[in-house]
């Protein structure tokens, strides 16, 4: 098994580290799982990407497969 930096990060929230379940990206391109993007995010009045701090929204962020 190769160790890819990239891919592990596709792979696993950067917020609880969990392999994701479910993914959800948002729309700067940042993958996490629904309950991490609720808990840091979505119900905060001014929503922001926990990474890159970009405006995100429910509405512009989707269920990645
Ligand atoms: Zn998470
Ligand atoms: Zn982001």
């Amino acid at each position: 098994m190769k160790f890819v930096n990239k891919v592990d990060q596709r792979l696993n929230c950067p917020i609880c580290k969990k392999v994701f379940d479910e993914p959800w990206q948002t729309s700067c391109g940042h993958r996490f799982c629904w309950d991490c993007l609720e808990l840091n995010s979505f119900r905060l009045d001014d929503p922001r990407c926990p990474i890159d701090g970009e405006s995100i929204s429910r509405q512009q962020s989707f269920r990645d497969k």
